[in-house]
């Protein structure tokens, strides 16, 4: 169907226009998706069977539909690719390629079919966020998430957005070596592309950008260039980002900046435009969000925090409506006090719902232990471990082991009675406390990303 609008979807517009003029776009746009999903997607064919996909006519009757839940998807993710009808343009039914998601609990990532129409329109996306952050063409980008036997999504969008926008990207192209396939590249190799083609912006997984400025320091090398760090795959907080700039400034880029955005493989970037005022949906014409009651899946109002709803209005590959990515949130739909854009924003920082446990009782959220020693002096590497004080006795309660590397020339001792302190303050929990070389708990040649906590305890 033609997008009729007299918004310019080229430029930023959309982004500060009347709420009621993104809305007479989105309608027509929400009733077609629903009538297409309804007949030719295999879940939501038999989700909606029944009913009347006619009904919605809007955005405001999206609330009649269920959540879609992370879970469905991962059970069955063939079954949410679209099987396009012929009288779509050829753009909309050709399958460009395939990306994956990450970190699944299951172990098996999962496939996301995309579509000529689906790349074009992350081009359209990554164009908008690009211009949120201020990546220009100039930039040279450094693509420093691992090669993986699934191709992970972030790395092949962090590649389609130096395409939108016409910068220069090389890859690091680090990861899991074989025998058999001599492609990968060791820490220091990825490192010294980044000294020799000055790369401006570093791009990856938190722990592994962490993992190339700690490396670069103990050479004492000079990243000069660096003016940006995009990171992401892994919950980063406000202490995290911190250390992130520390570690900037220890490698000569004091003036580096770290993106502070918000995303999901599913569910693409919001960005924050500056500090304190969330993370904006940068295509509402392509994605809309809702907030929901956790448990009886009601709409809420703005402000209030419940799960966090993602629906795709133009997705021809694999296609959601209603998906619940797993994150607690808050959205407002008030203009942006700091740069006066209209569309919907994030407004609190999101926690994961599987980040959410009982530690003796007490709820904990584990985004947070995990994120505890990120910026603790004299910390390298180090991984929180829950387990119950017996191995396997439920009864006995539950205790936490950290393991940490200390950095290069530390004497191990002080650090250790810091890292007991801060895990005491946080989960009101001593823990046990044990050195182990850094590769012992993280070896970038070997894992994508960083396990900073893991929770031994047998579920249910
Ligand atoms: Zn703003």
């Amino acid at each position: 169907m033609p997008v009729h609008s007299t918004l310019d979807l080229s430029g930023d517009s959309l982004l500060y226009a009347d709420p009621a003029e993104v809305q007479r776009l989105r309608d027509p746009l929400v009733a077609e998706q629903v009538q297409l999903l309804a007949r030719h997607h295999p879940y939501y064919r038999q989700v909606l069977a029944g009913g009347d996909p006619g009904q919605v006519r809007g955005v405001a009757d999206l609330d009649r539909l269920p959540v879609t839940g992370k879970q469905d998807f991962l059970a069955d993710p063939e079954a949410f690719r679209l099987a396009p009808p012929d009288r779509l343009p050829v753009e909309e039914r050709t399958l460009a390629y395939l990306i994956y998601t990450t970190g699944t609990t299951s172990g098996a990532p999962a496939p996301l079919y995309i579509t000529t129409s689906d790349d074009w329109a992350y081009l359209l996306h990554a164009r908008r966020c690009a211009r949120m952050l201020g990546l220009e063409s100039t930039d040279v980008i450094a693509n420093l998430f691992p090669l993986t036997p699934f191709p992970m999504g972030a790395r092949i969008r962090a590649d389609r957005t130096a395409a939108a926008v016409g910068a220069s990207i090389f890859q690091g192209h680090t990861g899991r070596g074989s025998a058999a396939w001599p492609v990968h590249r060791r820490l220091d190799e990825a490192i010294d592309l980044v000294l020799a083609h000055r790369a401006t912006v570093l791009w990856g997984v938190a722990g592994f950008v962490r993992r190339v400025l700690i490396r670069a320091a103990e050479r004492q090398l000079r990243l000069p260039s660096v003016r940006w760090c995009f990171v992401t795959g892994e919950a980063t907080s406000d202490a995290g980002l911190d250390d992130l700039r520390a570690r900037l400034s220890a490698v000569g880029a004091p003036q580096a900046r770290v993106a502070n955005r918000y995303g999901s493989t599913e569910g693409w970037s919001m960005i924050a435009c500056a500090d304190g005022h969330g993370w904006h949906n940068p295509t509402p014409e392509l994605v809309h969000l809702a907030v929901v009651d956790p448990v009886t899946h009601q709409p809420l109002p703005d402000g209030e925090t419940g799960l966090l709803l993602i629906s795709h209005l133009r997705a021809r590959g694999t296609a959601f409506l209603r998906y619940a990515v797993g994150d607690l949130v808050a959205l407002t739909r008030q203009t942006c006090p700091s740069c006066g854009r209209t569309a919907e924003r994030i407004v609190s920082q999101p926690v994961r719902t599987k980040d959410l446990v009982k530690v003796n009782g007490t709820l904990v959220n584990l985004g947070v232990l995990g994120d505890a020693l990120v910026d603790l002096p004299g910390v390298a590497e180090y991984r929180v471990i829950l387990d119950h004080r017996k191995p396997g006795d439920t009864f006995s309660g539950d205790g936490i082991l950290v393991e940490f590397a200390p950095v290069a020339g530390a004497d191990p001792d002080p650090v250790a009675s810091a890292v007991r302190e801060r895990i005491r303050e946080l989960a009101h929990l001593t823990p046990q406390v044990r050195v182990a070389a850094a590769d012992e708990i993280y070896d970038p040649a070997a894992d994508a990303k960083p396990r900073r906590l893991i929770d031994r305890r047998p579920t249910g």
